[in-house]
Protein backbone atom coordinates (compact mmCIF):
# COMPACT_ATOMS: atom_id res chain seq x y z
CA UNK A 1 0.00 0.00 0.00
CA UNK A 2 1.65 2.72 -1.27
CA UNK A 3 -0.29 6.26 0.19
CA UNK A 4 0.13 10.41 -0.61
CA UNK A 5 -2.13 12.35 2.57
CA UNK A 6 -2.52 15.86 0.54
CA UNK A 7 -4.05 18.20 2.45
CA UNK A 8 -3.47 21.98 3.55
CA UNK A 9 -1.38 22.96 7.11
CA UNK A 10 -3.68 21.57 9.50
CA UNK A 11 -5.97 19.59 8.21
CA UNK A 12 -5.14 16.80 10.84
CA UNK A 13 -2.55 14.77 8.19
CA UNK A 14 -0.04 14.02 10.93
CA UNK A 15 -2.80 13.13 13.80
CA UNK A 16 -4.52 10.85 11.57
CA UNK A 17 -1.46 9.67 10.13
CA UNK A 18 -0.87 8.07 13.63
CA UNK A 19 -3.54 5.54 13.72
CA UNK A 20 -2.93 4.45 9.86
CA UNK A 21 0.99 3.35 10.46
CA UNK A 22 -0.43 1.84 13.90
CA UNK A 23 -3.48 -0.38 12.20
CA UNK A 24 -1.45 -0.74 8.90
CA UNK A 25 1.83 -1.30 9.29
CA UNK A 26 3.49 1.15 6.89
CA UNK A 27 5.95 3.67 7.76
CA UNK A 28 4.46 7.71 8.23
CA UNK A 29 7.30 9.86 5.87
CA UNK A 30 6.82 13.36 6.66
CA UNK A 31 8.94 15.48 5.12
CA UNK A 32 8.27 18.64 7.73
CA UNK A 33 9.29 16.24 10.77
CA UNK A 34 12.13 15.02 8.87
CA UNK A 35 13.34 18.48 8.30
CA UNK A 36 12.38 19.44 11.98
CA UNK A 37 14.67 16.27 13.07
CA UNK A 38 17.57 17.48 10.68
CA UNK A 39 17.66 21.41 11.86
CA UNK A 40 17.51 19.92 15.56
CA UNK A 41 20.64 17.93 15.41
CA UNK A 42 22.08 20.55 13.42
CA UNK A 43 22.92 18.52 10.36
CA UNK A 44 24.05 19.98 7.06
CA UNK A 45 20.82 19.79 5.84
CA UNK A 46 18.73 20.98 9.24
CA UNK A 47 21.53 24.32 8.11
CA UNK A 48 19.97 24.61 4.55
CA UNK A 49 16.23 24.46 5.34
CA UNK A 50 16.12 26.26 8.40
CA UNK A 51 15.10 29.38 7.19
CA UNK A 52 12.37 28.04 5.19
CA UNK A 53 11.02 26.34 7.80
CA UNK A 54 10.69 29.59 10.15
CA UNK A 55 9.13 31.65 7.53
CA UNK A 56 7.19 28.79 6.42
CA UNK A 57 8.26 28.96 2.85
CA UNK A 58 8.20 25.39 1.07
CA UNK A 59 11.84 24.23 0.99
CA UNK A 60 13.22 24.01 -3.27
CA UNK A 61 12.04 21.16 -5.04
CA UNK A 62 15.47 19.48 -5.63
CA UNK A 63 16.66 19.34 -2.00
CA UNK A 64 13.27 17.81 -0.83
CA UNK A 65 13.23 15.20 -3.86
CA UNK A 66 16.40 14.27 -3.05
CA UNK A 67 15.41 13.80 1.31
CA UNK A 68 12.36 12.34 0.15
CA UNK A 69 14.26 9.63 -2.78
CA UNK A 70 16.96 8.68 -0.14
CA UNK A 71 14.52 7.90 2.24
CA UNK A 72 11.84 5.52 0.04
CA UNK A 73 14.94 3.44 -0.42
CA UNK A 74 15.30 2.08 2.88
CA UNK A 75 14.11 -1.14 3.71
CA UNK A 76 11.19 -0.48 5.63
CA UNK A 77 9.38 1.75 3.04
CA UNK A 78 9.46 -1.83 0.38
CA UNK A 79 6.67 -2.86 1.65
CA UNK A 80 4.27 0.53 1.30
CA UNK A 81 4.64 3.47 3.12
CA UNK A 82 2.24 7.37 4.25
CA UNK A 83 3.75 9.85 2.59
CA UNK A 84 2.70 13.33 4.71
CA UNK A 85 3.25 16.67 3.27
CA UNK A 86 5.07 15.45 0.04
CA UNK A 87 4.27 15.73 -2.81
CA UNK A 88 3.46 19.77 -2.40
CA UNK A 89 4.52 20.93 -5.99
CA UNK A 90 4.11 19.60 -9.65
CA UNK A 91 7.39 18.83 -9.91
CA UNK A 92 7.53 17.14 -6.85
CA UNK A 93 4.28 14.59 -7.87
CA UNK A 94 6.12 13.84 -11.34
CA UNK A 95 9.79 13.20 -9.55
CA UNK A 96 7.57 10.64 -7.30
CA UNK A 97 5.96 9.25 -10.17
CA UNK A 98 9.57 8.32 -10.95
CA UNK A 99 11.06 7.49 -8.11
CA UNK A 100 7.97 4.58 -7.48
CA UNK A 101 8.36 3.50 -10.96
CA UNK A 102 12.22 2.62 -10.61
CA UNK A 103 11.09 0.92 -7.65
CA UNK A 104 8.09 -0.78 -9.23
CA UNK A 105 5.94 0.31 -6.13
CA UNK A 106 3.22 2.76 -7.71
CA UNK A 107 0.70 5.10 -5.36
CA UNK A 108 -1.92 3.06 -4.55
CA UNK A 109 -4.36 6.36 -2.71
CA UNK A 110 -4.10 9.47 -2.59
CA UNK A 111 -6.61 10.53 0.42
CA UNK A 112 -7.47 14.39 0.50
CA UNK A 113 -8.56 16.09 3.59
CA UNK A 114 -10.60 19.18 2.97
CA UNK A 115 -10.68 21.75 5.68
CA UNK A 116 -12.09 25.03 5.12
CA UNK A 117 -9.44 27.64 5.51
CA UNK A 118 -11.35 29.69 8.93
CA UNK A 119 -11.09 26.12 10.59
CA UNK A 120 -7.23 26.02 9.22
CA UNK A 121 -6.63 29.16 11.38
CA UNK A 122 -8.27 27.67 14.41
CA UNK A 123 -6.37 24.65 14.19
CA UNK A 124 -2.76 25.69 13.75
CA UNK A 125 -3.01 28.53 16.31
CA UNK A 126 -4.34 26.09 18.74
CA UNK A 127 -1.78 23.17 17.86
CA UNK A 128 0.66 21.99 20.70
CA UNK A 129 3.40 19.35 19.61
CA UNK A 130 5.63 17.04 21.43
CA UNK A 131 8.76 17.77 21.74
CA UNK A 132 10.03 14.24 21.69
CA UNK A 133 7.82 11.71 19.50
CA UNK A 134 6.38 14.91 17.34
CA UNK A 135 2.48 13.99 18.34
CA UNK A 136 -0.31 16.57 17.23
CA UNK A 137 -2.63 18.29 20.18
CA UNK A 138 -4.56 21.04 20.43
CA UNK A 139 -5.54 23.36 23.45
CA UNK A 140 -9.10 22.97 22.62
CA UNK A 141 -9.88 20.45 20.19
CA UNK A 142 -7.67 17.61 21.00
CA UNK A 143 -6.24 18.01 24.46
CA UNK A 144 -3.86 15.94 26.05
CA UNK A 145 -5.04 14.15 29.11
CA UNK A 146 -2.40 15.66 31.41
CA UNK A 147 -1.49 19.74 30.44
CA UNK A 148 1.08 19.94 28.22
CA UNK A 149 2.24 16.56 28.91
CA UNK A 150 2.01 13.57 25.88
CA UNK A 151 -0.21 10.98 25.96
CA UNK A 152 2.12 8.68 24.01
CA UNK A 153 5.79 9.24 25.66
CA UNK A 154 5.59 11.77 28.42
CA UNK A 155 7.21 14.32 26.11
CA UNK A 156 6.39 18.23 26.67
CA UNK A 157 4.54 20.08 24.52
CA UNK A 158 5.26 23.08 22.84
CA UNK A 159 4.15 25.35 19.92
CA UNK A 160 5.89 25.52 16.90
CA UNK A 161 7.39 28.58 15.59
CA UNK A 162 5.89 28.29 11.94
CA UNK A 163 2.29 28.23 13.73
CA UNK A 164 2.65 31.89 14.65
CA UNK A 165 0.22 34.07 13.00
CA UNK A 166 2.18 35.21 10.38
CA UNK A 167 4.42 32.07 9.32
CA UNK A 168 0.99 30.43 9.34
CA UNK A 169 -0.46 33.17 6.95
CA UNK A 170 2.69 32.40 4.38
CA UNK A 171 1.74 28.86 4.44
CA UNK A 172 -1.78 28.96 3.43
CA UNK A 173 -0.74 31.09 0.66
CA UNK A 174 2.03 28.91 -0.25
CA UNK A 175 -0.01 25.56 -0.20
CA UNK A 176 -3.12 26.30 -1.67
CA UNK A 177 -2.73 26.95 -5.04
CA UNK A 178 -0.55 24.15 -5.56
CA UNK A 179 -2.63 21.68 -3.19
CA UNK A 180 -5.63 22.36 -5.93
CA UNK A 181 -3.32 21.29 -8.84
CA UNK A 182 -2.61 18.65 -7.12
CA UNK A 183 -5.74 17.61 -6.42
CA UNK A 184 -6.72 17.53 -10.08
CA UNK A 185 -3.46 15.81 -10.80
CA UNK A 186 -4.84 12.81 -8.74
CA UNK A 187 -7.93 13.23 -9.74
CA UNK A 188 -7.47 12.73 -13.94
CA UNK A 189 -5.40 9.74 -12.08
CA UNK A 190 -8.48 8.18 -10.54
CA UNK A 191 -6.01 8.02 -7.50
CA UNK A 192 -8.07 10.98 -5.35
CA UNK A 193 -10.22 10.24 -2.12
CA UNK A 194 -11.36 13.63 -0.82
CA UNK A 195 -12.71 13.34 2.77
CA UNK A 196 -14.89 16.00 4.94
CA UNK A 197 -11.65 16.52 7.38
CA UNK A 198 -13.88 18.69 9.65
CA UNK A 199 -15.75 16.18 11.06
CA UNK A 200 -14.40 14.66 14.50
CA UNK A 201 -11.02 12.58 14.68
CA UNK A 202 -12.68 9.16 15.04
CA UNK A 203 -15.13 9.73 11.96
CA UNK A 204 -12.15 11.26 9.84
CA UNK A 205 -10.24 8.19 10.90
CA UNK A 206 -13.16 5.22 10.13
CA UNK A 207 -13.49 7.01 6.45
CA UNK A 208 -9.74 6.42 5.93
CA UNK A 209 -9.72 2.95 7.53
CA UNK A 210 -13.04 2.30 4.85
CA UNK A 211 -10.83 3.72 2.03
CA UNK A 212 -7.99 1.83 2.66
CA UNK A 213 -9.54 -1.26 2.79
CA UNK A 214 -11.08 -0.97 -0.22
CA UNK A 215 -14.45 -1.02 1.57
CA UNK A 216 -15.56 3.14 0.39
CA UNK A 217 -14.40 4.08 -3.20
P1 LIG B 1 2.06 21.14 8.16
O1 LIG B 1 1.84 19.76 8.75
O2 LIG B 1 1.63 22.22 9.07
O3 LIG B 1 1.52 21.25 6.78
P2 LIG B 1 4.75 20.28 7.68
O4 LIG B 1 5.29 19.75 8.96
O5 LIG B 1 4.27 19.29 6.67
O6 LIG B 1 3.62 21.33 8.02
O7 LIG B 1 5.82 21.20 6.97
C1 LIG B 1 6.52 22.19 7.66
C2 LIG B 1 7.44 22.94 6.71
O8 LIG B 1 8.40 22.04 6.13
C3 LIG B 1 6.77 23.60 5.53
O9 LIG B 1 6.25 24.87 5.85
C4 LIG B 1 7.96 23.71 4.53
O10 LIG B 1 8.85 24.75 4.92
C5 LIG B 1 8.67 22.40 4.78
N1 LIG B 1 8.17 21.32 3.90
C6 LIG B 1 7.54 20.18 4.31
N2 LIG B 1 7.23 19.42 3.24
C7 LIG B 1 7.68 20.07 2.13
C8 LIG B 1 7.65 19.81 0.73
N3 LIG B 1 7.10 18.68 0.24
N4 LIG B 1 8.19 20.72 -0.09
C9 LIG B 1 8.77 21.84 0.37
N5 LIG B 1 8.82 22.15 1.67
C10 LIG B 1 8.29 21.29 2.56
P1 LIG C 1 -1.33 18.62 9.68
O1 LIG C 1 -0.36 17.49 9.95
O2 LIG C 1 -2.23 18.33 8.51
O3 LIG C 1 -0.67 19.95 9.56
P2 LIG C 1 -2.25 18.15 12.43
O4 LIG C 1 -2.56 16.70 12.45
O5 LIG C 1 -1.03 18.60 13.12
O6 LIG C 1 -2.32 18.72 10.91
O7 LIG C 1 -3.52 18.90 13.05
C1 LIG C 1 -3.55 20.33 13.17
C2 LIG C 1 -4.26 20.73 14.45
O8 LIG C 1 -5.65 20.43 14.36
C3 LIG C 1 -3.75 20.00 15.69
O9 LIG C 1 -3.81 20.93 16.76
C4 LIG C 1 -4.75 18.86 15.88
O10 LIG C 1 -4.86 18.47 17.25
C5 LIG C 1 -6.05 19.50 15.39
N1 LIG C 1 -6.95 18.54 14.71
C6 LIG C 1 -6.62 17.51 13.88
N2 LIG C 1 -7.72 16.88 13.42
C7 LIG C 1 -8.79 17.54 13.93
C8 LIG C 1 -10.22 17.38 13.82
N3 LIG C 1 -10.76 16.42 13.04
N4 LIG C 1 -10.99 18.25 14.50
C9 LIG C 1 -10.45 19.24 15.27
N5 LIG C 1 -9.12 19.44 15.42
C10 LIG C 1 -8.29 18.60 14.77
ZN1 LIG D 1 5.22 12.33 22.58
Amino acid sequence: MQVVFLGLPGAGKGTQAANITEDFGIPHIATGDMFRSAIAAETALGKEVRGYLDAGLLVPDELTIRVVSDRLQASDAKQGFLLDGFPRTQPQAVALDRILADLERPLTHVLYLEVAEEELLRRLTGRRVCKQCGASYHSKFNPPHVDNVCDRCGGELSTRPDDEPQAVAVRLRENMQRTEELVSFYTARGLLAKIDGEQPIGHVYDEIRWILRGERV
